[in-house]
């Protein structure tokens, strides 16, 4: 059967779907076939000045809510999400070329358990202490919601970065309006909706779809927007910081990554080379946490890079409804093509491509796919070992002593993650202290949880998604002071006046 063309729109404000209101053309592609998936129009500035003001008129009465109230409703949510999962895997696998398996086994099952996770967290939102510190007063800290969020999403994980920007802050008692990427709306809209069936009320959660430059531009500096949430590359996120600095906005910067992937002499080399692959390909390598860079201890470099090679070149590549493909498509043709010519350059600057390289052929030719690809001897300050690449792409370098290892691993701008594969628990200890990243994973590369944050160090911004630390970025603390005591109040005021 063939799948249809939505025409609802990809616009959900005040609680209604609707089409955009400008007359620049939106139509979501299957990267992997080039058919169409959903059409529609960009949203308009009206559009977005609709969308806050509907956040704006829904913030009192959601922030005033109690924590037990948004939770019951989160729960709901959780379940309408979880109601329509298959239906929601192939939205998300059709709309980005995903394998399929990838969206049913990660991106929808770990956004209904961090929606889960929220409902619960919600109410949990007591303040850090309170007492008696002046002798005089009583402290108490209140925990507020900030107001309107306006958050940003990319298009690698369209699904997962709905839940990651809209739970927390909700959960917290903010309204939002969402920009997805505008390669893939579908699935957070289809996200608002099942929070409208949920019961969480119009104007809560509100999704504006269009470009960057003129939609995300227009809620960047919207005046009623009281935060911006933005998941991107780092360039566009240092964009809107300083949009922002114009308005007085809090920011949460989800930016780029360079994952390394440090293989001591020590390590289970079959589970290194193993993770490697994993940790490279996962989302065809357009994952901010991707494993990018390998580096191994002299005694196990040639056989990891054989391994890693032979492994790379058993994974099947295919197109994403096909319940056995490893590796979908990429997101485009303009986006493998970038990833192709950063590679060609790669090997003209005297890099060795051991496997892959090149597009895939044949059958997948008409497709964005490239293959997976395992790069040696390149330059540690050359482009493809600094500079993000999105793809199914690996570099490998070899290293002799501990010391040079983490330094490489800390050598690029970036700081998002990073795994150390040794079988020693103090080299696991030294690695996870001395590598400068918000997560550090121990012989293993990706996974992720709900109860535990994700986010940057250095370039790669700041701000933590999921885990209760996130309640903390959507959340402003208010200290209240009460005199104790009647007189309490007069010695203080006796200090300045009598
Ligand atoms: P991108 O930065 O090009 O775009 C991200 C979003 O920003 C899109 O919705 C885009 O329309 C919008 N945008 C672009 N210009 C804008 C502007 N001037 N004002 C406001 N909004 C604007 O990123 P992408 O290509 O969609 O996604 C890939 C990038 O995202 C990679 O760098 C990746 O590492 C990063 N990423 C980071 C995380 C993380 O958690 N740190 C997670 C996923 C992706």
């Amino acid at each position: 059967m063939t799948p249809t063309v939505s025409r609802e729109g990809q616009q959900f404000i005040a609680g209604r779907r609707r089409r955009g209101g400008s007359t620049t053309e939106l139509n979501v592609i299957d990267p992997s076939n080039g058919t169409l998936v959903a059409e529609d129009t960009h949203a308009s500035t009206a559009d977005v000045d609709e969308a806050v003001a509907a956040a704006r008129t829904a913030f009192p009465e959601w922030s005033r809510a109690t924590p037990a109230e948004r939770s019951a409703l989160m729960h709901r949510l959780a379940a309408e999400l979880d109601a329509v999962a298959p239906e929601l895997a192939s939205l998300e696998s059709r709309q980005g070329g995903k394998p399929i398996k990838l969206a049913e086994g990660f991106d929808i099952p770990g956004t209904i358990d961090n929606a889960a996770f929220f409902a619960g967290a919600a109410r949990d939102l007591s303040g850090k202490s309170a007492g008696e510190y002046s002798g005089e007063h009583t402290s108490s800290i209140r925990r507020e919601p900030i107001g309107v969020i306006g958050s940003i999403s990319p298009w690698n994980y369209p699904f997962q970065m709905a839940g990651w920007k809209i739970l927390p802050a909700i959960a917290a008692g903010n309204t939002i309006v969402l920009k997805p990427a505008e390669l893939t709306p579908c699935t957070s809209v289809a996200f608002a909706e099942a929070a409208s069936r949920a019961g969480i009320p119009d104007g809560v959660i509100n999704i504006v779809t269009g470009k960057g430059s003129t939609v995300g531009a227009h809620l960047t500096g919207h005046p009623d927007v009281d935060m911006i949430s933005f998941t991107g590359s780092t360039p566009v996120g240092r964009r809107i910081a300083a949009a922002a600095a114009a308005t007085t906005k809090r920011l949460h910067l989800e930016l780029g990554g360079k994952a390394p992937f440090v293989v001591f002499d020590d390590a289970d080399l079959e589970a290194a080379a193993r993770g490697a692959v994993a940790g490279a390909l996962i989302n065809a390598g357009q994952d901010c946490t991707a494993a990018t860079r390998a580096y191994v201890q002299r005694p196990l470099y040639d056989a990891f890079v054989d391994r890693v090679a032979e492994l790379m070149r058993q994974v099947s590549v295919g197109p994403a409804d096909d319940p056995a493909t490893d590796l979908g498509s990429l997101i485009s043709g303009d986006h493998r093509d970038r990833v192709a010519a950063m590679v060609d350059r790669a090997r003209r600057d005297g890099a060795e491509v051991v496997t892959g390289g090149q597009a895939a052929t044949g059958e997948l030719a008409a497709g964005a796919y490239y293959l997976p690809t395992l790069i040696v001897d390149a330059d540690q300050r050359s482009e493809i070992v600094q500079d993000e690449v999105f793809g199914p792409v690996l570099t490998a370098l070899p290293f002799d002593d501990d010391t040079e290892a983490l330094a490489l691993a800390n050598d690029t701008r970036y700081g998002l993650a990073a795994s150390a594969w040794t079988s020693s628990v103090f080299r696991a200890q030294h690695a996870s202290a001395e590598i400068a990243a918000g997560c550090v994973w121990i012989n293993d590369h990706i996974p992720i949880i709900s109860e535990m944050p994700h986010g940057g160090y250095k370039a790669s911004g700041y701000g933590k998604d999921m885990s209760t630390y996130a309640l903390d970025d959507y959340t402003q603390i208010k200290h209240v002071m009460s005199a104790s005591r009647p007189t309490a109040a007069k010695s203080w005021h006796e200090l300045v006046a009598a």
